[in-house]
């Protein structure tokens, strides 16, 4: 219960700058660790010397702390950002690293919650959110998005002997979501409120449904094939729910940052550099 006011207040608090989901969030989403403190972006020694900034482009003065690239995330979805040891690897984490060379930046990565992402950047923690979001108009109010770099599709996980068997046979089923995706803002909107469980992980999502707390799970489908992966006895419905496009998120007073972003994306697609990235963390299936 103490949990639950504590996600009404975080919920409330950001209410005025942010479209949500469904509201509340069922967990701990008022985790206090969820924005990172700025005092420790101290490294800056090697950034300016990166031999291969574009253009001869210069991000200074134009980051939070001069000379870094500081990005949010969310590091628990696989493959766009996750764990591997202390670090935080994965697809958003390299474009951020090959963007941040070009720029002549280093490269500091903060984990938080998703929810948190957006009033990180509008805040002035982070210059950018990179976390797999997905453009949309109700987050352009509060954030810009640079040009997308990826596609992103949402799927429906259910057990194997599910009879769920199509999107129609969600209706009357619980629903597990992530608090404050567009998972959660479409199963809110398309099945009710009462319909849907929020979960600040997706595994967390996923667990519930292997426990039978929820039946279905809708979710990206890169972090879906992940997580059906790595828990027995579940699998994606064929029917794709929404497809999307991925962006990163910068602060809305910060044009020039973003320019430099969207001129350094267009060149790391123009040279095959995005693609690797991809096909280095997805494999065709
Ligand atoms: N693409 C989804 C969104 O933007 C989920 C992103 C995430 O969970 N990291 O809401």
């Amino acid at each position: 219960m103490k949990k639950k006011i504590l996600s009404m207040l975080l919920v409330t608090a950001m209410a005025a700058s942010m479209l949500c989901g469904c509201g509340t969030g069922s967990n701990d989403a008022a985790d206090e660790s969820g924005v990172a403190d700025e005092g420790d972006a101290d490294s800056e020694s090697d950034a300016a010397d990166e031999g291969d900034a574009a253009d001869g482009d210069s991000a200074a003065g134009l980051t939070v702390n001069d000379g870094v690239l500081t990005m949010a995330t969310n590091a628990y979805f696989p493959p766009y950002e996750y764990y591997e040891g202390d670090e935080i690897v994965g697809i958003d984490a390299d474009i951020a690293k090959a963007i941040a060379d070009k720029l002549g930046l280093e490269l500091k990565i903060e984990d938080m919650e998703f929810e948190a992402i957006i009033l990180a950047v509008q805040s002035g923690k982070a210059d950018i959110g990179l976390a797999g979001m997905t453009v949309r108009p109700d987050r352009q109010e509060s954030v810009n998005f640079s040009d997308t770099y990826a596609t992103g599709i949402q799927v429906v996980i259910v057990k194997e002997d599910s009879d769920i068997k199509s999107l129609e046979d969600l209706e009357g089923k619980k629903i597990g979501v992530q608090l404050m995706t567009t998972g959660d803002i479409f199963a809110c909107e398309d099945f009710g409120e009462d319909a849907v469980e929020q979960y600040n992980k997706g595994a967390d999502a996923v667990m519930a449904l292997t426990q039978g707390k929820v039946d279905a799970v809708l979710i990206d489908n890169e972090p879906a094939k992940n997580f059906v992966a790595n828990n027995e006895g579940l699998k994606i419905l064929d029917t794709e729910y929404a497809v999307e496009d991925y962006a990163a998120c910068l602060n809305k007073e910060n044009d020039a940052l973003l320019e430099k972003i969207n001129a350094a994306i267009k060149e790391l697609k123009d040279d095959g550099t995005l693609q690797e990235i991809m096909d280095k963390y997805i494999t065709a299936d």
